[in-house]
């Protein structure tokens, strides 16, 4: 099967991209890597009459730092991050996770920003940033407006993008110096998405702490319980039976088999985390 006809846009600037999508004439589609949205367009699931191609927009592809985060347009890749261009993301959390999402050929086009819009619930960034305490920059012709990470995905492949917004920006709060995090997922082969997956960040100087389970039917849950007792009892928090009471109140419908999943992701990454 082919993509159906449609005008392939590519703007000059990020304000140009913003008049193309917010015109409202037709119904147009953000591309970034082009990593998902070409399979969907192949396969007839999205049949946009434009195609706005943001990927070399030069706004949108910078990591900037400042008193208060750092910001990463949406545009950067996968593969940039996990190759250290950018000097701020260097030896972080985000540089272990982007080496391993899919394969290199999809690092190399993949972006944050469109992983972060396409809201599969297995997809690194998502459950990554949630752990975090993300921000997510929302441009449009209006405005610019900020939505917390854990509010942003509202469903599996559903967010709270609306018809002429963009994601601009990613912006995470600076780490400390103290900062601990885990990263685990398992998945049936290297490069494919997570069976299950889990992220963990403390950061003391903030008392910012976060367990999140990702790989759910709809967005990543923060296991706020099991956060609490391990940021104040430690590895003595981790037993089977509170690990596995905080998989059943995120993801009440899991079977057995993938109770057990998320438990050896949880215990992994909690454990990674406090090593
Ligand atoms: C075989 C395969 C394996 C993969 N494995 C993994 C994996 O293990 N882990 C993982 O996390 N990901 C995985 N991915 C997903 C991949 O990493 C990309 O992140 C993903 O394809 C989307 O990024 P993209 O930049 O290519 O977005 P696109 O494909 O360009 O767009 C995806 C969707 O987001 C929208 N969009 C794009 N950019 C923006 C923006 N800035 N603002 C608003 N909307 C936007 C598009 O309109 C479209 O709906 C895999 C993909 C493939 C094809």
């Amino acid at each position: 099967m082919k993509a159906v006809a449609f005008s392939y846009q590519a703007p000059g600037s990020l304000a140009d991209a913003l008049a193309r999508l917010g015109a409202g004439s037709d119904i147009a589609k953000t591309m970034g890597g082009g990593q998902s949205l070409g399979p969907m367009l192949n396969l007839r699931l999205t049949r946009p009459d434009t195609v706005v191609d943001i990927a070399r927009l030069p706004e949108l592809r910078e990591v900037s730092v400042t008193s208060d985060c750092v910001r990463i347009g949406a545009c950067v890749t996968h593969a940039q991050i996990e190759d250290g261009v950018f000097e701020p993301l260097r030896g972080t959390m985000l540089q272990a996770v982007a080496g391993g999402i899919a394969y290199r050929a999809i690092r190399n086009r993949g972006t944050v920003g469109g992983s972060l819009a396409h809201a599969d619930p297995a997809a690194d960034w998502v459950v990554t940033m949630t752990a975090l305490g993300a921000q997510v920059e929302i441009a449009s012709a209006a405005e610019t407006r900020m939505v917390p990470m854990d509010g942003f995905m509202i469903g599996a492949y559903t967010t709270v993008l609306e018809d002429g917004e963009l994601i601009a920006a990613v912006r995470i709060p600076p780490a400390s110096a103290d900062t601990r995090w885990g990263y685990q997922k398992l998945c049936r082969k290297t490069g494919e998405f997570a069976e299950a997956s889990c992220a963990a960040y403390f950061d003391a100087s903030r008392r910012f702490a976060r367990i999140v389970l990702g790989a759910l039917d709809g967005p990543p849950v923060v296991l706020r319980e099991l956060t609490r007792a391990v940021a104040a009892q430690g590895a003595a928090a981790l037993t089977v039976q509170a690990v596995d009471q905080a998989i059943a109140s995120a993801a009440p419908d899991k079977d057995a088999i993938d109770c057990k999943l998320c438990r050896t992701v949880v215990t992994r990454c909690v454990t990674q985390m406090l090593n």
